[in-house]
């Protein structure tokens, strides 16, 4: 029997066995691909208090990135520069197989190529249902199980779990380039990206990725952005290998049971205005492992005692979601025209290309909204217009 089983092998689920086998709990991670990190899908954006804050080693940057140059539908864009590095760019490949050697080196077990096909939450322990291949089927026990496994929801229903009600489907590819970029770039646009946008970011001096996320599909409107002028210049390859996968942008509604936790993106703990889950999921992984330990030290592997991680990731993140959220709307609702008078407005005003370019805060969005919100130029006549949208949006969403 196992203290703790945890499915995926993705940062958050490796990140809960580091913590929960340092404390001395024998802890096993059940991997369905063979090998941790891949496929990667991911544009590897985030902000130093990945590193910082949790502790983790900053091998796996490939790049530091000052600047982010938005582009509006018309074609007019602006350059926002920070002094410091704003964001950092990260090997996802050997990012992930680095927070799973911190838990490897603490002794705890890694079961590759294994798919996780049933969890059952029984009395005295958890029973897990392990899959190698489609006609070999064994079960493993644990007193504790962590559902770590991505945007993948085939677990949730059985569980009595839901899933999130809103996803972006993204697209991406990585190429090389024939000149070097140094900014990330973000292009808005309805033909672009309906409802959300384009990313370009250099992760070394001849590569960058390319991506999008929008409603629905997200390959074709990535192959259309492939074929802009501007980009099919400077990328050397010419039929790129497209990637595709959604991202949760809303969380579940429970995120445990008894015996029981969900975390990172099977929990929908992502960034609603840019996708990005690795910090929050992190942050929630590291709440579930001190939930976790704590019932070990209690005894106490009751429902009540584990809802105490979902106040715990609540208190830190809850209110960030609900304005992310709040934002994502606004966002979607927006028309190209829309989207054009706030590019020039973000250009010609410098209070706010101020608080854009000074802000410390990459992973915390909020404060930084509400700062926004109370520039004159935003708060005027063209925010009550875009403000509309949304209650325009609201109604039809109702
Ligand atoms: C195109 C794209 C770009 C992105 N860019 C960024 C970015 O720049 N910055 C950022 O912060 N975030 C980004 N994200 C989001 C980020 O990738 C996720 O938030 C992050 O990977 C979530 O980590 P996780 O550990 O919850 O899940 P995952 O990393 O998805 O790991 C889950 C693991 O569980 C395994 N698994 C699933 N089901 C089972 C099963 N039944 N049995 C066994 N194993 C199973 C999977 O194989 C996988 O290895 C991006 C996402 C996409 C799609």
């Amino acid at each position: 029997m196992y203290d703790v089983a945890i499915i995926g092998a993705g940062p958050t689920g490796s990140y809960v066995a580091y913590q929960t086998q340092k404390a001395g709990l024998k802890t096993i991670v059940i991997e369905e691909h063979p090998s941790i990190g891949e496929p990667s899908f991911c544009a590897g954006i985030v902000g130093k208090e990945v590193f910082e804050r949790l502790e983790i080693p900053e091998d796996a940057i490939q790049n530091r990135v000052k600047s982010l140059v938005l582009h509006s539908p018309d074609g007019d864009k602006v350059n926002l520069v920070s002094k410091n590095v704003s964001a950092y760019i990260i090997d996802r490949i050997y990012f992930d197989r680095q927070i799973a050697h911190l838990a490897i080196d603490q002794g705890t077990s890694f079961l590759t190529s294994t798919r996780c096909t049933n969890v059952s939450v029984g009395n005295g322990d958890v029973k897990i249902t392990l899959a190698t291949s489609p006609l070999s089927e064994t079960e493993i026990k644990a007193k504790v199980c962590v559902l770590a496994a991505g945007a993948y929801y085939g677990l949730h229903k059985r569980l009595g779990l839901s899933v999130p009600r809103q996803f972006l489907d993204c697209s991406q590819t990585e190429v090389e380039t024939n000149e070097p970029m140094k900014s990330i770039e973000i292009y808005f646009g309805n033909t672009v990206a309906p409802g959300s946008f384009a990313w370009v970011v250099p992760v070394d001096s001849n590569r960058v990725r390319l991506g999008l996320s929008t409603k629905r599909n997200s390959a074709l409107h990535l192959s259309n952005f492939l074929s802009r002028k501007e980009l099919k210049r400077k990328i050397k390859n010419k039929k790129p290998i497209l990637r595709r996968r959604i991202i949760p942008i809303d969380t579940i509604d429970r995120t445990y049971t008894e015996r029981l936790i969900v975390v990172g993106d099977s929990a929908g703990q992502v960034k609603p205005i840019t996708g990005g889950g690795i910090f929050y999921g992190l942050l929630c992984a590291k709440g579930a492992s001190d939930t976790i330990i704590s019932a070990f030290k209690k005894k106490d592997f009751s429902l009540r005692h584990f809802k105490n991680y979902e106040l715990r990731w609540k208190k830190l993140i809850g209110l960030e979601l609900s304005v992310g959220r709040f934002v994502r709307r606004f966002i979607s609702s927006l028309t190209d025209e829309n989207l054009n008078t706030l590019v020039s407005t973000f250009k010609k005003d410098m209070k706010i290309r101020n608080i854009l370019e000074k802000s410390k805060a990459f992973d915390w969005h909020k404060d930084v909204i509400l700062s926004l919100l109370r520039t004159p130029s935003l708060s005027g006549k063209i925010y009550k217009k875009l403000l509309g949208n949304i209650f325009k949006g609201a109604d039809e969403h109702a």
